[in-house]
């Protein structure tokens, strides 16, 4: 196939996605996965025809954080179909984790090979209609965020997640030069694992910090989304394979669903 007859492809793939959202962070660990699993689950939950593409080929955690381990990837001629889960209407999810058999098995591709899996993951797959894709991509600001971006051919925005510690802040500001050398608009930070409310006392412990995220939010004149504490729950939830976006009770929920919200908001 040529390179035009996979542009025309690819172009013709994307057509029936309204938006399309990537979230990256500066480094692996932050909660971009956690982040990404929740903003879906929460437009999903809206009635949002919704997509989530995992394409962090270095260690997707889409399929343990949705119960969908035993996953395996699925085609038909018409290419590769998501999945679908029971309890959750309106979301189909597909992780190049779909691809890896053994659950421990190192993640052992070369360059190319990692951007040839992000080129098909975003080409070959039957989405159908959706009113939003959300795309969890690979950490940092190397060759394959940056293949994820242009082959998602001008995405509506950029969600970037950060801790608030000054060594991960400081990659997050990495992360928002290159939306700028992009082009990318940048829908607004999120700072994870902001501080440790003691579940005993209530006293909340900044254990990595303070502000980080928000501090450069401010510098670069970003949308500020929210500050996420450590809720030992929530990681529970993402071991279990639960999402966690419909807890009322807990700060995170709000601010992935305050999250989602501002998503839809954003026009073109
Ligand atoms: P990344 O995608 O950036 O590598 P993950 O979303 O996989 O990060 O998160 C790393 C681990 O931290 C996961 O086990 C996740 O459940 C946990 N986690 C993320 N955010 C929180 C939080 N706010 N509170 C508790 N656990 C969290």
């Amino acid at each position: 196939m040529s390179q035009n007859d996979d542009d025309l492809m690819l172009k013709e793939r994307l057509k029936g996605i309204k938006k399309k959202f990537v979230v990256l962070s500066g480094k692996g660990g932050v909660g971009k996965s956690t982040v990404s699993v929740n903003i879906a689950c929460a437009l999903a939950a809206k009635g949002f025809k919704t997509g989530l593409l995992d394409v962090d080929v270095h260690g997707p955690s889409v399929p343990t954080m949705l119960g969908l381990t035993g996953a395996k990837l699925v085609s038909t001629e018409k290419g590769i179909v998501p999945a679908e889960i029971g309890c959750i209407p309106n979301l189909k999810v597909l992780s190049v984790g779909f691809l890896l058999g053994e659950k421990d098995a190192p993640v052992v591709w070369r360059g190319p090979m990692k951007t040839g899996a992000i080129k098909q993951f975003i080409k070959d797959v039957e989405w159908g209609e959706l009113d939003y894709l959300i795309v969890d991509c690979p950490p940092g600001t190397g060759d394959e965020p940056l293949s994820a971006i242009q082959l998602l051919d001008n995405p509506d925005g950029a969600v970037l997640v950060t801790t608030p510690q000054e060594v991960s802040a400081a990659d997050v500001r990495r992360s928002v030069n290159f939306c700028k050398m992009l082009n990318l608009p940048v829908a607004g930070i999120i700072e994870n694992m902001s501080g440790f409310a003691c579940p005993k006392c209530g006293e909340v412990y900044d254990i990595f910090g303070k502000d980080g995220g928000e501090k450069i939010a401010k510098d670069y004149r970003i949308n500020f989304l929210g500050k996420i504490p450590i809720e030992p729950e929530l990681g529970k939830c993402g071991d279990a394979g639960v999402p966690y976006v419909n807890r009322a009770d807990s700060h995170a929920s709000k601010i992935f669903t305050h999250v989602a919200e501002v998503l839809t908001e954003i026009k073109k």
